[in-house]
């Protein structure tokens, strides 16, 4: 019997770093973990951070199956974006605070195994195709939607990069002409009004503005800049009538962005993962009906429109994916 390979997979975000080891056919998962970043330390000293993360991973994997180090074919990282994927380069991350790091030299040179590089998005996405919701589409569109809203594109089967690497990145297409400024500098993205951030902010404008007798202040303890989109659906299933409303609009704000997937990309996949999906059917169920009014009828019927099986884990095991099909061409 031959020895099992492993390749392990690291989801670098601006607040915590997540890793684990993978068995070469996805089957086994070891040494499954997650830190903080620590931003602040600087792009060496995450570096050192990701470094004994994936150390950690290894003796983990080691202990749990008698495996050696040879066994370690390489390592998938995903970065957020925008990135230089031939070069191995972040060329901005401005929640790490990084301009034009060479991410994947650092981590290469400092573990001596191979490492590729690729969207943090994009890893999610290939992530919930391989071994979560997606599985068996051949056209997916995923949508990660935490501090920001990312997305990858999986076209006939394959990650879509675009020309330059930006495709994808589904939080900033404009839904409204006139609307919220957007970190990425437009005005009225989609990540503006249905980021979790950016819910929390039209929840705490709707009680200054309006004066209901929401639960909202009361869960916070009066302090409104407590108020996250947790708190936000935690009062929505209990009831409460600003949070549903809340609730409501992001369902039609992240319909209409679906809408245009459904039209641009005909999906018959679209996954959407991260923390906006604890809102549950309070926010898929008018999501859907939101899209389907929007979007051609034959388009709509193509897809299913999914939340992700793979919370917290997408990203690490996209990156495994993605370093399988960077370097074996496939799955
Ligand atoms: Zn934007």
């Amino acid at each position: 019997m031959t020895r099992p390979s492993f390749i392990i997979g690291l989801d670098l975000g601006g607040t915590k770093i997540s890793a684990g080891a993978l068995s070469e056919d996805g089957k086994h998962a070891h040494g499954m973990r997650s830190v903080a970043t620590q931003a602040e330390l600087g792009a060496e000293g995450v570096v050192d951070r990701i470094i004994g993360t994936i150390e950690g991973v290894i003796l983990d994997t080691i202990n749990e199956t008698g495996a050696t180090r040879k066994d370690f074919i390489g390592i998938g990282v995903g970065a957020p974006g925008p990135l230089d994927r031939e070069k191995g380069i972040v060329v901005v991350a401005p929640n790490l605070g990084w301009k034009d790091f060479p991410l994947q030299d650092r981590v290469k040179s400092r573990l001596g195994l191979p490492v590729t590089l690729d969207n943090d998005a994009n890893c999610a996405t290939v992530g919930e195709w391989w071994l979560g919701a997606a599985r068996g589409g051949r056209n997916v569109v995923g949508m990660t939607i935490g501090t920001g809203i990312g997305g990858g594109i999986i076209l006939n089967g394959e990650l879509y990069h675009g020309a330059s690497d930006v495709a994808g990145e589904i939080g900033h297409t404009t839904i409204d002409v006139n609307g919220r400024h957007c970190k990425c500098g437009n005005y009225g993205c989609l990540e503006a009004y249905a980021s979790g951030p950016a819910i929390a902010t039209r929840a705490r404008e709707a009680l200054v503005r309006e004066d209901t007798a929401s639960m909202l202040p009361a869960m916070v303890d009066g302090q409104l800049d407590r108020i996250t989109a947790e708190v936000v659906y935690d009062a929505a299933k209990k009831g409460d009538g600003l949070a549903n409303e809340i609730v409501r609009d992001t369902a039609r704000y992240l319909g209409a962005g679906i809408a245009t997937l459904l039209n641009v990309i005909n999906p018959d996949v679209i996954v959407i993962a991260g923390g906006v999906t604890r809102a549950g059917e309070t926010l898929f169920t008018p999501l859907r009906t939101e899209a389907r009014r929007r979007a051609f009828g034959s388009a709509v019927k193509a897809a299913r429109i999914v939340p992700g099986e793979l919370p917290g884990t997408a990203g690490v095991v996209g990156a495994v994916a993605t370093f399988k099909m960077r370097t074996q061409g496939s799955l």
